[in-house]
Order: C-alpha cells, then structure tokens, then sequence
C-alpha cells in the first residue's frame, strides 16, 4: 500500500472540549516522507511519540514551549483513512476542535479526498508478542496478518467485561463520541479540564442511564470510543502497523507506554520482552 496525503485544503473550526477555546485548523496536503505534522506559531511539532507532553484526559504534542491538544480523534481518522503526510495548521486555538466528539465530521470532510502517492507507506511488523502493563491494565502486540485492534473494558452501570474490535471498517469506531461519567466531571472541572464539554460533544454517563437526548449511538459506543483513541495514539508511530492489538482497560497513559516500546522495536526486531510500570 503506498503512503497517502489529500488532495486539497480542508478547514475545521470549533471549540476544543477541555480548553473551551475557539480553534481553527486547516489541514494542507503534503509530499512523501514528510509525516503527520502540526504547525503553532511557526513550529512544526511532529505527530510522533518523542513530542507528547501530556496524556492526562487527552493526547497532546509540544516542541519548542509551543503545544497542542487532543490530537487523537483527528490522528484515528487519519490513520484509518491512510493519511501519511499532511500538516494540520492552526490559525487560532491550540486544541482539535472536539466537533460532535467522534471522529465522524473528519472522516466525513475528508474520505473522498484522500489520495494517494508513488511510494509505498513504511510498515512496522509485530514479529514477536510483547505487553506494557500499569495498575489498571494492559496492551499486548501479537503477531497477525494485517491490522486489528481490540479493546476490552466495561461501562459501569451498564455491563460488565465486553470486547470491541477494529479490523479495517472505519464505521465500527468512527461514530463513537468521547464520554464521561457524571460523578467525574466535577473532578474534571476542577482539574481545568472539560470546560468546553456539554452534551453536545461528549456522552454524559450516569448509572445505568445517559443524560443525551437520543441516548448512544450503539450500546458499547464508549468501548468503541476506546478503540478511536488506541488507534489514534497508535498512529504515532509513524508507520502502518501489521499486528494485532488488544487492550485491556488502556487510556491515553497506557496508550502512550505501548507506543514508545512499539516504535523502539520498529528501529530493531526484538525478541519477545515485556515492560511494566508501578
Ligand atoms: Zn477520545
């Protein structure tokens, strides 16, 4: 398969759900080779693992004292849609505008403008398993043919374990907004997070209900929204992944862990290891 890039300039605006700031972003096709960059006030900060700053609640980049925010949902749609190289510029703001929550109004914007080059995109091969653990979960990478991603959490007042998976069609994770339970948002709040967050861009959970008029947009859609943000934190690496991955209560933390010993391995094959953190 060979690397991809968009044919045109596409533009988003809106505001960032934990900023509450007014974003303008616009997305500029690119050559081979050159990646998933972002571009803030003259610097290009690249899309991969050495630049995350924070990974609290969402996945940021910074280089230079220059940030920006919650790049996952953009990455994940990116990623899926085989969107190599691009530069997402921005205008005003420093946080992804969250749209509906979802990937859904990139992947809308952006499916039939993708093109693609002469080069063949890089893989990166999980050739042996290996696993990143924390107090909560794990990720672990298994050899597989072709790309697929699995998660396994539960929703709390709804049901208990369930697996989700990814194995190439967009529309299974694409659709899934970002959620919170009510009794964390105060926590949030307080934490200066989510003050752009309303039910218009993000699933509100209580126990066994949701506040949205309409409810979720399917009965897992949190998990699936798990998913999204795995494969967005993937994309950091760079590299079109063969392997299949599963994980297991994963968050941005997590996520990050297991992209770091992914790209290590990408440089070197390495025997089958594992990698834990308190
Ligand atoms: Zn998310």
């Amino acid at each position: 398969m060979n690397q991809g890039t968009i044919k045109e300039k596409v533009l988003f605006e809106g505001i960032g759900i934990h900023s509450g700031e007014y974003s303008r972003i616009v997305l500029h096709p690119e050559e081979e080779n050159t990646g998933i960059r972002f571009l803030r006030w003259g610097v290009y900060i690249p899309a991969k693992p050495e630049f995350v700053v924070n990974t609290d609640h969402s996945t940021d980049l910074g280089k230079e004292g220059v940030f920006v925010k919650t790049v996952e949902h953009l990455m994940a749609v990116l990623y899926m849609l085989g969107v190599d190289n691009i530069t997402v510029e921005f205008l005003e703001g420093f946080e992804v505008p969250i749209l509906d929550g979802s990937g859904y109004y990139f992947y809308k914007a952006l499916k039939d403008k993708v093109v693609s080059l002469s080069v063949p995109a890089p893989i990166l091969e999980i050739s042996s398993s290996f696993e990143v653990r924390n107090s909560v979960g794990y990720i672990k990478a298994l050899p597989y043919e072709g790309f697929s991603v699995a998660y396994m959490g539960s929703i709390k007042g709804f049901f208990e374990e369930r697996l989700v998976e990814f194995r190439g069609n967009i529309r299974d994770v694409v659709f899934a907004r970002t959620f919170c339970y009510d009794y964390e948002l105060e926590h949030l709040l307080k934490k200066g997070l989510a003050k752009g967050g309303s039910l218009k861009n993000a699933l509100l959970l209580g126990m066994g209900f949701v506040y949205n008029e309409g409810g979720m947009r399917s009965e897992d859609e949190p998990l699936r929204h798990k998913l999204l943000d795995l494969i967005g934190d993937l994309a950091l690496v760079g590299k079109r992944i063969k392997g299949r991955i599963v994980s297991y209560k994963g968050g941005h933390t997590l996520n990050y862990l297991f992209v770091k010993v992914l790209s290590s391995i990408s440089e070197t094959s390495l025997a089958s290891s594992s990698v834990s953190t308190p």
